[in-house]
């Protein structure tokens, strides 16, 4: 019988949010793929589960890859975990579940702690809508921040803290008065919530002597109070939802609530989509 691929996430920093069925998991399958072997090893070692643990990272060569997938074609069980969160997320194992599909391989996932969302849902901006950006740009920054200014959607980054100041920066020339949160160290003892105009961040981040921990950015949508919007806004806005799964009637019901537009007029943009 084939086996199964389990998608199992782990702890973005407090380990008393590692779940039951993560448990559970770990310690009935027959190998643990880890992005690091080491950190997944201690993991294992402080759950007191003993398993094969097999390197798996973004890296890893076309037969490592086809090594894994024949294992778990010949019966056994495997878990894919990454260094923190969920594997997938910002770390490898996209192309491991794409080519385990494509073999027939069930995949299981086994959520749990996600940096993103748990910096969003604290953040205290709008989670009507929103998009999960990846890693901050390390190029071009002021030209992406203003390709992304108008969008209608909450924007979220992971940034290190090496690069947060240049980061904040560039959103700060292209939005100085847009509200932003910068969530760092998530469920660890310093967990701590920046929150302001770019502008006041900014200022915020470069008053302290060192910054530290892992960080994700959360930028407020363009406000419509302060911009006029577009048909083609309201209309990018609509399909968002859309290919998210909204029906019509909500998104419409969304955007209107959202912007204080007129139903109808959206209601006609939205039937054109
Ligand atoms: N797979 C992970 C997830 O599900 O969140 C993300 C891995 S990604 C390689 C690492 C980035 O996630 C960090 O650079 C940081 O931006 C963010 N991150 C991870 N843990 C965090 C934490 N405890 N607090 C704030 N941000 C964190």
């Amino acid at each position: 019988m084939v086996g199964k691929l389990y998608l199992v996430s782990t702890p973005i920093g407090n380990m008393g949010d590692i779940t039951l069925r993560a448990i559970e998991t770990l310690k009935n399958v027959d190998i643990v793929l880890a992005e690091d072997t080491r950190v997944t090893g201690k993991l294992l070692f402080n759950l007191d589960i003993k398993k094969p643990l097999i390197s798996y990272h973004e890296h890893s060569s076309g037969k490592r890859h086809t090594d894994i997938l024949e294992r778990i074609k010949s019966g056994e069980n495997a878990a894919l975990c990454s260094d923190a969160g969920m594997p997938c997320i910002s770390d490898p194992g996209q192309q491991l579940v794409k080519d385990a599909i494509e073999e027939g391989i069930t995949i299981i996932p086994i959520p749990g702690a996600n940096a993103m969302l748990t910096g969003l849902i604290a953040s205290g901006i709008s989670t009507n809508c929103f998009t999960f950006m990846g890693f901050f740009p390390r190029k071009k920054r002021e030209e992406e921040m203003r390709r992304v200014s108008s969008s209608l959607s909450t924007l979220v980054y992971y940034e290190s803290p090496m690069r947060i100041v240049d980061a904040v920066t560039a959103i700060a020339q292209i939005m100085p008065e847009r509200e932003i949160v910068i969530a760092r160290e998530l469920t660890k003892l310093h967990e701590e919530f920046i929150r302001g105009t770019t502008k006041d961040v900014l200022e915020n981040l470069k008053n302290r002597d060192s910054i530290k921990g892992e960080m994700v950015i959360i930028i407020a949508p363009s406000n419509p109070e302060t911009k006029e919007i577009t048909d083609k806004e309201i209309e990018d806005h609509l399909k968002t939802m859309l290919s998210n799964g909204e029906s019509l009637k909500s998104a419409v019901k969304t955007v209107c609530e959202l912007y204080g537009l007129n139903k109808n007029h959206v209601y006609d943009l939205g039937k054109k989509l």
